[in-house]
């Protein structure tokens, strides 16, 4: 089997979805892997460790193909030029773009969109999901204390007393916790908050505080489920008291396949101290605030409001190790002795591959 990797072309996509300590392992496992070079430039993976893992660099890395593996998916007359009926392993969001999912179906490529997979115990270990959320609560927090015009931590000096920062976690999942802990290694005086009763042990693991907004609203397969409109103006009007007196929030919050629920109103932001912090990681689904603009950072002299895009992209290197881990925990899945092979009676195949069996 060949298995193809090509230079990401998103615009500022840094990961790459291969490394050479996955490269090593494919080549065991059977695979010939090609490479174009510079696929690691983004990441700092340099182009001599794959070919001392065993990768063959050529500029034609797919032409020939089985399997092609990639971050995120590469432009639409790329796909349309795959080997008819290629592997297709990545973050593809295939219904996000018309021209993607025709050229999918057109091509008969067996694509399989990892944010697809059912989160079994046994798919934690190719849960892209989580592992890139980590990466995202982390930088999440370093841009808050970074925009932020005052210290994380307390601080007794002769110049008399700082109080530490109140920092507020909006959505304790797997971002969410990670930046939970983040804040608290960097001094603040952390709380979060989430709608699923569970989290509340969670976060007092990490050293947080749960901030009860008196809701609780568990959905399916461990998700949150959208709150009714009573349950969100009890927790619209509690948390704009609350925020009178927090100096940073990073907001997490999602519900999967909706829009990120809007928690954080221009109102409560304007009672807010001037000087305080907001970085709102759901932008890329439109945000948590009100005031969230994707990919802008505005600052109008009160609160700042920080819409970062793509932030597991910034700690690329640690990223892509632990995407490229769990693609290759994936592909393992799909090789038998070199080849390709495919258990569809295997939940992880059958429920991940796009377009639906039988569709
Ligand atoms: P996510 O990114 O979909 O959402 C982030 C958080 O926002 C969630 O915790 C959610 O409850 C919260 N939220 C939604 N609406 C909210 C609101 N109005 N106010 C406050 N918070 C709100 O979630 P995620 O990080 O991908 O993970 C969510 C769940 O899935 C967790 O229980 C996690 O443990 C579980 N999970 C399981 C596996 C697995 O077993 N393989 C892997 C990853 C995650």
């Amino acid at each position: 089997v060949i298995v193809g990797v090509a230079r990401e072309t998103a615009s500022g996509e840094r990961r790459v979805a291969l490394t050479p300590e996955t490269c090593k392992k494919l080549v065991a496992a059977g695979a010939s892997v090609r490479i174009q070079p510079g696929i690691g430039d983004g990441a700092h993976f340099p182009d001599q460790a794959y070919a001392d893992a065993g990768a063959e660099l050529r500029e034609d890395a797919l032409a020939e193909a089985d399997a092609v593996l990639c971050v995120q998916p590469p432009a639409n007359p790329v796909l349309a030029g795959l080997k008819p009926g290629a592997v297709l392993v990545g973050s593809l969001q295939p219904q996000a773009d018309e021209g993607r999912a025709a050229a999918i179906r057109e091509r008969g490529l067996l694509a399989f969109p990892l944010e697809r997979l059912p989160r079994t115990t046994r798919a934690q270990a190719m849960d892209v999901l989580s592992s890139q959320a980590g990466m995202a609560g982390y930088k999440a927090v370093l841009i808050a204390a970074q925009l932020a015009p005052r210290f994380f931590p307390m601080l007794t000096t002769a110049a008399g007393t700082i109080r530490p920062s109140k920092v507020l976690i909006v959505g304790a999942g797997v971002a969410g916790l990670q930046a939970i802990a983040t804040a608290k290694r960097l001094g603040a005086q952390v709380e979060g908050f989430d709608v699923r009763p569970e989290t509340r042990e969670q976060i007092e693991s990490l050293g947080g505080k749960f901030l009860d907004l008196g809701v609780s609203a568990a959905g399916e397969g461990g998700y949150a489920r959208a709150l009714t409109d009573e349950e969100r103006a009890e927790q619209q009007r509690r948390l704009a008291e609350h925020l009178k007196n927090v100096d940073v929030i990073v907001c997490t919050a999602a519900v999967p396949g909706r829009p990120a629920p809007k928690i954080i109103s221009a109102a409560m932001v304007a009672g807010m101290k001037p000087g305080s912090v907001i970085v709102d990681l759901a932008a890329e689904t439109g945000g948590n605030c009100e005031l969230t603009e994707p990919g802008q950072t505005i600052d109008r002299g009160r609160v700042i409001v920080a819409g970062p895009l793509n932030l597991a992209s910034m700690g690329a290197q640690h990223a892509s190790e632990m995407y490229a881990r769990n693609v290759y925990n994936f592909v393992a899945l799909l090789l038998k002795e070199g080849a390709l092979a495919f258990d569809w009676d295997d939940e992880l195949l059958a429920k991940t591959v796009w377009p639906e069996r039988g569709k």
